[in-house]
């Protein structure tokens, strides 16, 4: 048997398209400020793409790039301002930032309500209090990537490889929420073939590449790889062994193609949500 493909870019794509009528049709224009320090190459690719997605939706967007030695208070009074300017809804700091800023400080600046990452103690705090508020992105597109092949997923066993902050945290409380029973795994898990292998819903997010077998799969199982590795020779790779895999999973997201995608239409979603 070959599992369904989830198709990351036609579902993106395809909530782009939501997007953008809503925002035709509300009152206002969404505006998101993407602040950017320092001269990290693929950061500034990452940034250019979300700003030709905002342009893409009807998005404002507003960038602040700041020198890689900016003091933390060149960077503080940025967000600041765009903390006390009406037509900015979303601020996103590019991570990584430069080592000698204090990253936690500044994203805690950040107003809660402008918050379109979701990384504030506010927006982590509702989402695990299970209140309204902004979800991060990445967790976000993979629900959606998940309820793209099974819509009512309560009572099933979902196990999560991971355990960050900007990931496998919020996934893990993305899926509690909608009544799976939830395992959160992590480097110090024990015998993680055999706690991968009672999941009907498996999302790795570690960084290794093709670390999850195929004989640690549930036959039927959704498989939502997250982790985006760059091989010898040159081309990306996710998590999981894709080509064994998906063999015995019931549904899998490819890697590029799958979560990536999903990122920057979720971010898109967010600012719409907090113009709203
Ligand atoms: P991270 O902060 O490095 O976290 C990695 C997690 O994997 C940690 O919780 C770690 O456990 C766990 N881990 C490490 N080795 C392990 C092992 N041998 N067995 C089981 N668990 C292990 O990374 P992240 O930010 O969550 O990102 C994870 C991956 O997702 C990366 O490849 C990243 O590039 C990718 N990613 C993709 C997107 C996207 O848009 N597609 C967005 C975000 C991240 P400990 O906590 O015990 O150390």
């Amino acid at each position: 048997m070959s599992a369904q493909l989830i198709d990351g870019k036609a579902i993106a794509a395809a909530l782009r398209d939501d997007l953008k009528q809503q925002v035709s049709n509300l009152p206002l224009q969404p505006g998101l400020a993407v602040i950017l320090v320092g001269d990290d190459p693929a950061s500034h690719v990452y940034v250019g793409n979300k700003i030709k997605a905002c342009e893409a939706v009807g998005i404002q967007s507003f960038e602040s790039r700041l020198p890689a030695d900016a003091p933390q208070e060149e960077v503080a009074a940025q967000i600041d301002a765009f903390n006390n300017n009406p037509d900015v809804h979303g601020i996103l700091l590019q991570l990584p930032v430069p080592k000698h800023l204090d990253s936690d400080a500044l994203i805690q600046m950040i107003a809660p309500a402008k918050d379109v990452d979701g990384l504030t103690l506010h927006n982590i705090g509702a989402l695990v209090a299970g209140l309204p508020g902004l979800v991060p992105c990445t967790p976000q597109g993979s629900l959606r990537l998940i309820k793209s092949v099974r819509k009512d997923i309560s009572g099933l066993n979902a196990v999560v490889i991971g355990r960050s902050l900007l990931f496998g945290k919020p996934m893990g409380q993305l899926l509690l929420a909608e009544n799976c029973t939830v395992t959160q795994a992590h480097s110090r898990t024990q015998n993680l073939p055999e706690v991968c292998a009672n999941a009907d819903i498996l999302v790795a997010a570690v960084g290794r590449p093709k670390m999850v077998q195929a004989d640690w799969i549930k036959p039927g199982a959704i498989i939502i790889d997250v982790g985006i590795n760059r091989m010898d020779n040159g081309k990306l790779c996710g998590d999981v062994d894709f080509d064994t895999v998906k063999e015995i999973a019931g549904a899998i997201t490819p890697v590029p193609g799958g979560v990536g995608p999903m990122t920057i239409a979720c971010l898109l979603a967010n600012t719409i949500a907090a113009a709203k």
